[in-house]
C-alpha cells in the first residue's frame, strides 16, 4: 500500500486496525459528561437532540452478524455503578430539566441483577426514559415491572427477522426467541411500555413476501414500527401502511416519535 500525503503524510497505512483494549475499559472511570455545556440550541437541533443520552453499560456478549457493537465496544459487558448512574442523571436533569432520557446503551438489561439494582435507584428520580434491549428481558417479570417504575415509556428490541432461517444465520439466541416472539412483544406492552421494534429486510433467505409478513406481525401485536424502516414519506404513499399501522394502536398516542409516548390506560405509579 502506498504512502498516503495529505492529513497523515508519508505514513503507510495498515490494512486493517485492531483495538485490542476494547474489553478493558473501565467505566467506573468514566467522568460525568459535561451536560451542562448543552445549551439551550441542544433542544432545537432536531428530532435525534430531544432526549438527554446517558450511557450505562458498554459490549454486548452477543454476536449478531450485522451488529457493529461487538466490534465497537467489545463483547464484554461493562457496567458503571448505580450510584454514577445517579450522578449522571441528576447532572443531566439539572442541565435540562424535564426532558426525556435516552439510555444510549445498546442492549441495556444483560446483567440482569445489576439492571434491578439501578432500576430501583432511578425510580426516585421519577424520570422518563427510552431504551434499548432483546427480547429476552420479557422472561423476567419483575425487571419489566421495575422498567415501568423507574419510567420506561418505550423500549427498543432489535427483532430482526420473522425467518427462522435468517435468524439462524444473525444469533443463535434470537432464533431460539422466535417462537415467543408475539408472547414477549405483549407481556412488555402489558407492562405499560411501548415496545418498537426494529426489523432488517434484505437478509438472504428474504424475499417481496418479507415486508406483508412484517407488516401482519405489526399490526397483530400493536408494535411500533420503526419510523426509519416504514418511512410515512415512501410507505404511507404508496400503501398507506404507516397511517394503517398508526390507526391500529388505540392504546398509544404518538405525539412524535421520540418525543411524547402516553399510555392513556396506564397511570405511572410506583
Ligand atoms: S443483541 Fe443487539 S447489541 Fe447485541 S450484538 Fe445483537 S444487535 Fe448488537
Amino acid at each position: 500500500m502506498a504512502p498516503v500525503s495529505g492529513r497523515f503524510p508519508g505514513r503507510t497505512p495498515k490494512r486493517i486496525y485492531r483495538n485490542f483494549s476494547l474489553n478493558e475499559s473501565d467505566l467506573s472511570a468514566s467522568p460525568i459528561p459535561r451536560y451542562d455545556l448543552l445549551g439551550e440550541d441542544y433542544f432545537s437541533l432536531g428530532q435525534g437532540y430531544r432526549m438527554l443520552p446517558v450511557q450505562t453499560t458498554r459490549g454486548c456478549p452477543r454476536s449478531c452478524d450485522f451488529c457493529s457493537v461487538p466490534q465497537i465496544y467489545g463483547r464484554a459487558f461493562r457496567k458503571k455503578s448505580a450510584d454514577q448512574i445517579i450522578r449522571e442523571v441528576e447532572a443531566a436533569r439539572a442541565a435540562a430539566p424535564n426532558q426525556l432520557f435516552l439510555f444510549a446503551d445498546d442492549n441495556m438489561f444483560i446483567n440482569r441483577r445489576f439492571s434491578k439494582e439501578l432500576l430501583k435507584a432511578l425510580i426516585p428520580l421519577r424520570i422518563r426514559y427510552l431504551a434499548q434491549s432483546d427480547i429476552g428481558i420479557a422472561r423476567d417479570k419483575e425487571l419489566l415491572r421495575l422498567m415501568y417504575q423507574s419510567g420506561c415509556t418505550m423500549l427498543l428490541v432489535g427483532l430482526e427477522s420473522l425467518s427462522q432461517d435468517n435468524l439462524k444465520n444473525v444469533d443463535g439466541f434470537k432464533s431460539k426467541m422466535l417462537k415467543n416472539y408475539h408472547e414477549y412483544v405483549k407481556r412488555i406492552q402489558d407492562n405499560g411500555i411501548v415496545v418498537l421494534g426494529a426489523f432488517i429486510v434484505g437478509f438472504d433467505h428474504d424475499d417481496s413476501s418479507v415486508f406483508d409478513r412484517i407488516s401482519e406481525f405489526v399490526l397483530d401485536t400493536q408494535l411500533t414500527p420503526h419510523r426509519r424502516l416504514f418511512d410515512p414519506s415512501v410507505v404511507a404513499r404508496r400503501r398507506g401502511y404507516y397511517r394503517r399501522v398508526l390507526q391500529s394502536l388505540p392504546r398509544c398516542y404518538v405525539n412524535r416519535f421520540q418525543e411524547v409516548i402516553e399510555c392513556p390506560e396506564m397511570e405511572y405509579s410506583v
